[in-house]
């Protein structure tokens, strides 16, 4: 076995299927330890009554399996719960659990903060330091399940979305291992519809991930128009909407999605008079599309404000006659800052990286903007 220490969590089955050849153990050892890791939530070796002592031993020394510790929780009158969870050089990233009464959602983080830095954005505003390891990011999960009630014998999480804490295709590699297992049968077995990429639009990620996953992709587009997008939401600049747009229609048909979602932050004053929703309607209509109004959430040092009730129902209305499914989203857990935008954490020593770059030399890690 290698001397370096290896993470088993959130490693690709094919992967350790390769390990335990080198080791000379057959590859059904890689699904006995998905099972114990996934299926029992055990993370000692040691503990895993059918793998042979010598292989427990060895696995116990060089593999140690750990989860992001946790921090701080808070827990709404809603019902949301908060975990702030530390993962080092007094960084912390957050992690948060939305029950509703027909599912559970898990929205998770995939990096320590955000390079994107869309203005309306309490993440982007804390900067960016490192992206997360799979282990972090499957770790989120785990945790999770663990810290949830289990009485009735069912995991609570129904449902994982990337909406937390980063821009997930830009630490595509882990996000992409990470998706897998949730959706792997030995991993957390979810349908694929119940696993959400969230993205502000990185358009040769979204063509490399068609290739590789198929799970559901959610669009942050918040404007339909470059010249207000670029305000919004920077990346704008480097892939405008219609090249976006193309790269979603193109993510549908390969992925053979019913639809996409597009997140739209309604913010007062700025992306919601009738006129903003036509011009959505029109990009959207006719299109394998949904929509998802999200009222803006506020947060310290935010000019913006919400939108009010009215000019949210007006907005929805231009999108629903055009006959584009539309859900408004109720804020969930804005009493503890767990709203969608509102995910701050902790952020240390923030890295810049400069728009449309593609080797910014962080580490040896490959954000890619
Ligand atoms: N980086 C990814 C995923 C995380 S953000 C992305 O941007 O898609 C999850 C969602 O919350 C995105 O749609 C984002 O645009 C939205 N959001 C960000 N700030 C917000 C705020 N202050 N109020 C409401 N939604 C916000
Ligand atoms: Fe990053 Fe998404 Fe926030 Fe933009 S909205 S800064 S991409 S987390």
């Amino acid at each position: 076995m290698n001397s370096v220490p290896v993470n088993l969590l959130g490693m690709p089955r094919e992967e350790l299927e390769a390990m335990f050849d080198t080791l000379g153990e057959r590859p059904f050892r890689a699904r006995q330890v998905m099972r114990w890791i996934y299926g029992r939530s055990v993370l000692e070796p040691a503990l895993m009554t059918d793998l042979s002592i010598g292989l427990r031993e060895e696995l116990g020394a060089t593999a140690p399996m750990t989860l992001p510790e946790i921090g701080v929780v808070r827990k709404s009158v809603d019902g949301t719960v908060k975990w702030q969870l530390n993962v080092g050089q007094e960084q912390a990233i957050e992690m948060v659990y939305i029950p509703e009464p027909a599912r559970g959602t898990l929205c998770v983080s995939s990096q320590v903060g955000c390079p994107l830095n869309c203005s309306f954005c309490a993440t982007g505003s804390q900067g960016f330091n490192r992206n997360l390891t799979p282990a972090e990011i499957i770790g989120q999960v785990l945790l999770a399940r663990r810290e949830l009630d289990v009485s009735n014998g069912r995991s609570p999480i129904t449902n994982v979305v990337f909406m937390g804490m980063g821009e997930p295709l830009a630490n595509f590699r882990a996000v992409v291992q990470a998706a897998n297992i949730l959706v792997d049968d030995l991993g957390f077995g979810l349908s694929r519809r119940r696993v959400t990429v969230s993205t502000s639009g990185l358009v040769p990620q979204i063509r490399r991930l068609a290739k590789v996953s198929n799970v559901a992709l959610a669009i942050s587009l918040h404007a339909a128009d470059d010249k207000l997008r670029e305000q919004l939401v920077p990346i704008n600049r480097v892939h405008p909407v219609a090249e976006l747009m193309e790269a979603c229609w193109d993510y549908a048909r390969e992925t053979n999605a019913k639809s996409i979602t597009f997140e739209y932050v309604l913010i007062d004053g700025v992306n919601d008079t009738v006129d903003h929703a036509r011009r959505l309607a029109r990009l959207l209509s006719n299109r394998p599309a949904s929509a998802n109004l999200i009222p803006f959430n506020p947060f310290p040092g935010s000019a913006f404000r919400r939108s009010s009730p009215e000019a949210i129902d007006r907005f929805r209305q231009v999108l629903i006659d055009a006959g584009i499914m539309t859900v408004t989203r109720r804020p969930r857990g804005d009493d503890i800052e767990a709203a969608c935008g509102q995910l701050a954490g902790r952020v240390r020593n923030r890295v810049q990286i400069p728009l449309g770059s593609r080797r910014p030399g962080l580490r040896e890690e490959s954000v890619q903007l």
